[in-house]
């Protein structure tokens, strides 16, 4: 039910709330926020905090810099981890310019203008769905992470409980105090390695219960003298943390992806939306797999995707289609990490479904063999395409794809490319281990 300012000023009077944090991401997709007491919460909810843009990742110049938070009052919540000084609470905010109009550096903007976009082609809500999964560290004595782990437990194991997994319990009680509904959480593939599924909801708010659950994974991580981590690839040689992303579109409350009559119980939406999805993925991925690190996840072996396929059943494939049918029709996305911007990741891959079905795509064949096990010829000969295998290549894809640079607008775009390459040269001028390891005696 949707808050009015009243209640939300009453409920902090009620409540007795000391803080109230105001959040917004900024372009990479960190969480920022403005903490106000709660003397201030009605300047809050009338759309009168100011805060200074220039010192946000990609947002305005130092010219420029005055910016404000409209909070969005359906996402005030309160956070259920106690706090030292008082109770406090919580609303996600868009970002304006001080002339009242919306700054299109906002990645909520971003993901927003896209829905506008889908609602004018005729659908309502386009419903997102993802699996996060990370890992718990030991910490050393002085609180910095290690890559220990505090477990040898494997996928779905069932034994006594561990640190991690009491951990893991604890992180789904406090979401579910804050109205989340978790449908699984269970130990993942790697020792150490977490998955906690939600329901799906509509992308806008399943982007903001993203940067909610990762904070509240951190906060409570750490409040058990852990580190939690959502780097794609924290160790070589065993699985990465992916956030397969499950979505699909409805239309007056029905899912426009299932149609009974057909042999897959897909509907003509559903396989363009697919033929759209591996038409941009290229680009995509520089948005979806943000990080240096995050291409280091995508290589054969780990159920994490490489090639471009999809699938009905095929964990190798970049796209699955979960068995389930009916309202629980969708499309499973296996390429997204969750070091992610999730409102541009959802805005992109939305952008890219929908000009699917508006140039009406059809997706090439469905691929039900192990693509792992191919070799180049046998990929080349089925026609297989590869994933971008590093930052550098995707950033050049994402460049050339006018498509999803308009999705993210002038704004983001040349931001996020400014910031991404600046990052590559920095990875690619340093001298690794693994390099002097290798070359040092040999030359
Ligand atoms: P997997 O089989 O890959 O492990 P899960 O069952 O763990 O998949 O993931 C299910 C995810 O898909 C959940 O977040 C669930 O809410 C979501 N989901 C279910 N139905 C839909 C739908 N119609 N649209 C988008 N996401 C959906
Ligand atoms: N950890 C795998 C990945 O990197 C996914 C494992 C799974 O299917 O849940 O995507
Ligand atoms: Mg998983
Ligand atoms: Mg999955």
């Amino acid at each position: 039910m949707a808050l009015s300012k009243e209640d939300i000023i009453r409920i902090v009077r009620e409540e007795d709330i000391k803080f109230v944090r105001m959040q917004f991401a900024d372009i990479f997709g960190q969480l920022k926020n403005v903490a106000l007491t709660a003397s201030q919460v009605e300047k809050a909810v009338n759309n009168q905090i100011m805060f200074d843009g220039s010192s946000v990742e990609g947002f305005v110049r130092i010219d420029e810099s005055d910016q404000c938070l409209y909070p969005d009052r359906d996402t005030f919540t309160i956070f259920p981890w106690r706090a030292q000084f008082g109770k406090t609470a919580r609303m996600i905010c868009d970002v304006y310019n001080t002339d009242g109009s919306p700054f299109m550096g906002d990645p909520r903007n971003v993901l927003k203008r896209m829905t506008e976009k889908m609602k004018a082609m005729g659908y309502d809500t386009f419903n997102v769905g993802p699996e996060c999964e990370f890992f718990l560290f030991k910490t050393d004595e002085h609180g910095n992470p290690t890559t220990e782990t505090n477990d040898e437990a494997g996928y779905f194991d069932l034994g006594p409980l561990d640190h991690g997994e009491t951990t893991r319990r604890e992180i789904c009680l406090n979401l579910e105090e804050m109205g989340f509904e978790i449908e699984a959480s269970h130990h993942e593939n790697a020792a150490g390695q977490h998955e906690i599924d939600f329901k799906y909801a509509d992308a806008l708010t399943a982007a903001d219960n993203i940067m909610t659950f990762k904070l509240a994974v951190k906060l409570l991580a750490q409040k058990n003298g852990l580190h939690a981590t959502f780097m794609p690839k924290p160790i070589f040689g065993v699985a990465g943390s992916g956030m397969h992303t499950n979505m699909s579109l409805f239309r007056d409350g029905k899912n426009v992806f299932y149609d009974p009559n057909d042999r897959r119980g897909l509907s003509k939406e559903a396989y363009s939306f697919i033929a759209g999805i591996l038409a941009h993925v290229k680009g995509i991925s520089a948005i979806t797999n943000p990080l240096v690190n995050s291409y280091k996840r995508l290589v054969p072996g780990y159920e994490a995707p490489c090639y471009l396929a999809w699938s009905a059943s095929n964990r190798s494939a970049l796209i699955r289609i979960p068995a389930a049918r009916g309202q629980s029709t969708r499309v499973e996305l296996r390429s997204p990490d969750p070091s992610c911007n999730p409102y541009l990741a959802f805005a992109v891959c939305l952008a890219a479904g929908l000009d699917g079905i508006e140039r009406g795509l059809t997706p090439p064949e469905e691929i039900t063999e192990n693509i792992y096990a191919m070799d180049d010829a046998a990929r080349a000969a089925r026609g297989i395409e590869s994933l971008p295998d590093s930052l550098s290549s995707a950033i050049k894809e994402l460049q050339k794809d006018q498509l999803l640079m308009d999705a993210l607008g002038d704004h983001v775009s040349s931001y996020y490319i400014q910031g991404k390459k600046k990052e590559w040269y920095e990875y690619k001028t340093r001298v690794s281990s693994w390099e002097r390891e290798k070359y040092i005696t040999l030359y």
